[in-house]
């Protein structure tokens, strides 16, 4: 691709020029003369490069890896197209939209593979490009190994929402024995608008995103939705944790204990939810423990009653069998295991009959709901 930054994409101005790669010269003179990245948050990474040589240059391409928790280090390599000649001037971006979109704050590594005619190769040194949210100034406090991001708001309201934050952690810790292992990066943009100009692919509803293979949360919070917004740290911020210590390449977490742990730590249910549950009870329309390890309807009565026997499922667990049962389960789950053999191998009970347990503990509970 030719280089076609023009005026109309500089007027935009969400552009942070970055690091210059080192620039290396091979023996036969093929150099690179200039080599620069920028971000256009959220939309692309811009890559520019002009090299030289005695001969063509036939070949360059761009090579990239994005900095996230994986089970390899997965490098990319884009072709770039551009007319052969000794002297070349292009420009290659990485289209957010093709990726999936990255979070605030992501860092990107790169470098250049460049070959000419007469067989002369050389590639640049590595050099990182940061994909940050230069459309707002951003203030920071960090805590542990969270750090929180805003820009809108007082210090006493970044203060609340970082003791939010802890409180969350530390409930998670006693509940489940899971840690933070890696630095959490929580941005917390003003309104949901203001999150929703963050992503590729925003949907209206989105009030809060975890990114749990980079260790990122955003969040849009105002003072005058705090209360919400607390909810929805403790909720996301469990996300990240238990993602983080049960990645594996062979099975995710069944859905009901992903979000009934996150449930859980948003505190007590609220009454919609409480509500579902009881009327599900006297009516016989349980899910059963099997459904819910699949993704939650898109109806919301339905996802309303799954998120609240999730809560309840890992509320009896807990209750029931402890912290360290609750860690062994997770930890059995980080090696892949399935859904039935880690129940059998932690608590001696399949999926069936933690349904059939699980039911007499809710019944039990919500007894003057049934009776009446
Ligand atoms: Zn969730």
């Amino acid at each position: 691709m030719i280089k076609k930054i023009g005026a109309l994409a500089l007027v935009f101005c969400l552009l942070l020029t970055i690091l210059s790669p080192t620039l290396v010269q091979a023996q036969s003179g093929l150099t690179v003369l200039e080599s620069s990245a920028e971000a256009e948050f959220p939309s692309r990474l811009n890559f520019s490069l002009t090299a030289r040589s005695d001969a063509d240059i036939t070949d360059i391409r761009l090579c990239y890896v994005v900095d996230r928790v994986g089970f390899a280090r997965v490098i990319s390599e884009a072709y770039v197209e551009f007319a052969p000649a000794a002297t070349v001037d292009i420009g290659s971006s990485l289209e957010m939209v093709k990726l999936g979109g990255l979070p605030p704050g992501s860092t990107v590594e790169y470098w250049w593979k460049i070959a000419d005619d007469s067989g002369d190769r050389l590639a640049t040194e590595p050099e990182q490009v940061h994909f940050d949210d230069t459309r707002y100034d951003w203030q920071t406090l960090t805590e542990g190994k969270v750090t929180l991001y805003w820009y809108s708001g007082s210090n006493n309201f970044a203060q609340e929402l970082m003791e939010t934050t802890q409180a969350a952690l530390a409930k998670l810790a006693g509940d489940t024995g899971a840690e933070l292992e890696r630095p959490a990066r929580l941005y917390i943009y003003a309104s949901s608008g203001d999150l929703q100009g963050s992503m590729i692919y925003p949907q209206e509803w989105t009030g809060g995103v975890a990114f749990t293979r980079h260790g990122t949360m955003a969040i849009g919070i105002s003072p005058s939705n705090i209360n919400w917004g607390k909810d929805a740290i403790a909720h996301e911020l469990t996300h990240l944790v238990i993602h983080q210590i049960t990645l594996n390449p062979y099975n995710s977490l069944p859905v009901w204990l992903d979000e009934g742990l996150a449930m859980r730590s948003e505190g007590l249910l609220e009454p919609q939810f409480s509500t579902a549950l009881r009327e599900a009870i006297v009516t016989d329309s349980l899910i059963s423990v099997q459904s819910l390890c699949s993704p939650f309807s898109a109806y919301s009565d339905e996802a309303v009653l799954s998120y609240a026997q999730s809560h309840s499922l890992v509320e009896f667990l807990i209750t029931d069998y402890g912290q360290e049962k609750m860690f062994e389960l997770l930890t059995t789950f980080k090696q892949g295991s399935g859904y039935d053999d880690a129940l059998e191998a932690v608590y001696g009970f399949d999926m069936d009959e933690l349904d059939s347990l699980w039911q007499v503990y809710v019944i039990d509970k919500y007894q003057a709901a049934v009776g009446s």
